[in-house]
């Protein structure tokens, strides 16, 4: 199977490619109105035909027309992610894409070492360094598909799309996995073995940085209010949100690697689907709804590390209903009595911690499911109590 991952790459400073950036913007910026089209964006082709020949000339031909598709996409995913544009989306940011490979020939990394890349000045050769995380990774490519250059902090970053081949998903032995907030991750396999990771120091370091955003933004309201200036403010709550997302994704990371050297190495994992799960409405994001925010921002990020991955060692991974995973005994599956993380069942004894009973029962639904329809039990259901048990007590709580 194919995947595509990206690589980071610094490349030397260059007055000329830096120079393309800025017109590489240039053109954006002049065919954004042109495809803001009074709130009916046009699409890609649509928008080549109009701008085409008036930006047409400052890159070259491949540039420019992706130039063009990228603004057509920028309204496009405006639209799909449920925030269509109000109005004309202005390109601040100095970056460029350059296809490679099969896909064009605005830039090709060389044998020798060097980046031979398309400028406002004519073709250059480059040097760029690879960091030591990404160096195998861009090694082991199979196709490198495209080059975006951005300027930061002074810097020219490469952001290389390879391709790469990994081997298929293949996976026969459940793992049930519960995404929480203070056992950021339980996962349990089929012998009952658990793997858990807190989230607990991620949890109270996110939740104190957003207490100092909510007091910052206050303050910067206030300002705003009295017509004073309001850039400091601005700016600490950028750095802040900005560390908040790296801890988290920093966490996310680390939590998913581990996880994935822990399950064998035929394993399926098995999550909850969270789509059904709506967020808490604006306004109200105090306490404990800011919390379950943050919770559930922490399972996305956790999640989405857990799937790449996974794909990288060629792990499957799939999803089942949530409904009472967490209330309903994975011995027996009778409803049961959850009080915080202790989880205690009244028709066999059972007690367990809540949160890998909570993982038992999403493993086990998978193979319910798996070996032949939700009426099933699954091979670890007690004898003498088939089925009936976990059937009423879903009847009765629905
Ligand atoms: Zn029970």
């Amino acid at each position: 199977m194919d995947i595509q991952r990206t690589v980071t790459i610094v490349i030397e400073p260059d007055p000329d490619l830096r120079q393309t950036l800025t017109v590489f913007r240039e053109v954006q910026a002049a065919c954004s109105p042109v495809a803001f089209n009074d709130g009916r964006p046009l699409g890609p082709i649509a928008l080549q035909k109009r701008v085409y020949h008036a930006v047409k000339g400052r890159l070259n031909r491949q540039m420019t027309i992706s130039a063009i598709r990228q603004v057509a996409a920028a309204y496009r995913s405006a639209s799909s992610n449920g925030t269509p544009a109000t109005r004309p989306f202005v390109f601040r940011k100095a970056r460029a894409l350059f296809l490679v490979g099969k896909r064009g020939r605005d830039a090709d990394f060389r044998a020798d070492g060097t980046l031979s890349i398309w400028t406002v000045a004519g073709r250059k050769r480059l040097s760029y360094t690879v960091p030591d995380a990404f160096n195998t990774r861009l090694h082991q490519a199979k196709e490198i598909d495209s080059l975006t250059v951005i300027e930061r902090d002074g810097m020219l970053l490469g952001r290389v799309t390879v391709t790469l081949a990994v081997p298929d998903p293949v996976g026969t032995v459940p793992v049930g996995i519960d995404l929480n907030e203070t056992n950021a991750l339980v996962a349990v396999d089929p012998d009952g073995t658990t793997f858990v990771a807190s989230g607990k120091a991620v949890k109270v370091a996110n939740w104190r940085t957003q207490k100092t955003r909510s007091r910052l933004q206050r303050k910067l309201a206030a300002r705003k209010a009295e017509h004073k200036d309001t850039s400091s403010v601005r700016r600490v709550l950028k750095r802040l949100g900005r560390i908040q997302r790296n801890r988290t994704r920093t966490f996310a990371r680390q939590t998913a690697a581990a996880l994935v050297a822990w399950v064998p190495s035929n394993a399926v994992l098995v999550f909850e689907d969270l789509r059904g799960v709506v967020p808490p409405k604006r306004g109200t994001v105090r306490g404990k709804a800011l919390r379950r925010r943050l919770a559930r921002w922490q399972r996305r990020e956790i999640r989405s590390a857990v799937e790449q991955k996974a794909q990288m060692c060629g792990l499957r991974v799939t999803e089942v209903d949530p409904a009472y995973t967490s209330r309903i005994c994975s011995r027996c599956g009778v409803r049961g009595n959850r009080s915080r993380h202790r989880f205690a069942c009244p028709f066999c004894g059972s007690m367990q911690h809540a949160d890998i009973n909570t993982a038992q029962n999403i493993r086990l639904r998978y193979t319910v499911l798996r070996d032949g329809g939700p009426l099933s039990t699954g091979p670890e259901a007690l004898p003498g109590n088939p089925g009936e048990g976990k059937l009423s007590a879903l009847a009765d709580s629905r």
